[in-house]
């Protein structure tokens, strides 16, 4: 392994990519997008420059979704394609673009040291990006928030994080898929009826043979596009305002660092899929009625299938406890959270030994008294 520590890293775009770096009109230093505006900031001067906005019809051509099927026949043309140089993390296998003035590298993500430059990837251009809305200091509150709220945590939890809470704003990948699915179901309605009466009264079921067609349009269904946090995490993160999509444009990152996918278009549209099926099951389940379901045989055919590749925003901490990663990541929109966290397993078992007592006094309090 080579030790790039103290050397400047290759510069975060390769050939033909764009520089998220945008210097200070007065003093030259970079700018950096500030959250819940469309501006950047410079943290050296003050200095506020405006972001322009696009006109309407840049704006859709920008965010017009691209036809599935011929995205995953052949390569998309060159426009829609960009060429970035990010790092991998050994541990997590995040690649993360890195800011060239970066000498040295944690990963965002699990706290390991970075080192290992992969190069140039080529990959589909991001469409959108919802912009951060909640600043570091934001993400800082949230998550002494949620320390406060734990139970049974380690009594040095607090005031170690407290310490080491270093927040890294990110734009995770995202694919966005649109479809409109029209399934045909068979299965059984069950309907309740009652034999007896008095004591005998008996619940039983009346399954009856059902079949039918359900449809549904799928809009903007979310599929995170990287592995390097758990797919249930980042769902807990959601629901995400869609309506505040802004077509790609690297200043909104600047400052930030923006993942690169890892997850291609086709697996990812596998795990679309699986979502849907998800949903549709819920839909046929509807349209059986009765009091109970049982789906036999479901046959959905898609149609219309588009994506779009978006950026999302989060801060994530990952705080290293007694040699043990732990991971707090905010949707950097809405300010909703989700953290994993040690457990003290002396409280734990100190709280079960007293609520064991109480019951135990209970019991002997109501067979002795
Ligand atoms: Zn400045
Ligand atoms: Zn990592």
């Amino acid at each position: 392994m080579t030790d790039t520590a103290d050397q400047p890293l290759p510069p975060a775009n390769g050939a033909g990519g764009t520089e998220h770096r945008f210097p200070c009109a007065q003093c030259g230093a970079n700018l950096r997008y500030a959250p819940g505006q469309t501006a950047m900031t410079c943290s050296h001067c003050g200095h506020e420059q405006d972001i322009p906005g696009a006109c309407e019809e840049s704006r859709s051509a920008a965010l017009a979704a691209h036809d599935l099927h011929s995205a995953l026949a052949a390569p998309l043309p060159e426009a829609d394609i960009e060429e970035t140089r990010v790092l991998s993390c050994p541990n997590c296998g995040a690649q993360v673009e890195f800011d060239a003035a970066v000498h040295s590298a944690e990963c965002p993500f699990c706290a390991t040291p970075v080192v290992t430059d992969t190069g140039a990837h080529r990959h589909i251009k991001p469409q959108g990006v919802l912009p951060f809305r909640l600043r570091e200091e934001d993400a800082k509150q949230a998550f002494a928030k949620w320390l406060k709220g734990l139970w049974f945590a380690p009594n040095g939890l607090a005031r170690f994080a407290r310490r080491d809470n270093r927040f890294s704003g990110i734009y995770v990948p995202y694919w966005a898929f649109d479809a409109d699915t029209d399934s045909r179901y068979s299965g059984e309605r069950g309907t309740y009826y009652y034999t007896g009466s008095g004591r005998n009264r008996r619940r039983r079921i009346r399954w009856t043979r059902v079949s039918g067609r359900v449809s549904r349009r799928f809009d903007q269904l979310l599929v995170m596009a990287a592995q390097s946090l758990p797919r249930r995490y980042v769902r807990a993160l959601e629901p995400w305002h869609m309506a505040e999509l802004e077509p790609y444009d690297p200043q909104f990152i600047a400052g930030f660092r923006a993942e690169g996918y890892t997850v291609d278009l086709g697996p990812g549209w596998k795990i679309a899929q699986e979502r849907m099926d998800e949903i549709i099951r819920q839909d046929v389940r509807r349209s059986i009625g009765g009091d109970q379901q049982r789906i036999h045989s479901l046959d959905t055919t898609h149609a219309n299938e588009r994506f779009r590749h978006l950026l999302l925003p989060i801060w994530v901490a990952a705080y290293r406890y007694r040699d043990r990663s732990f991971r707090f990541v905010v949707n950097a929109q809405t300010g909703r959270v989700r953290g994993e966290r040690p457990w003290s397993w002396i409280k734990v078992g100190l709280a079960v030994l007293a609520a064991a007592l109480v019951i135990g006094g209970f019991i002997y309090l109501t067979e002795f008294a």
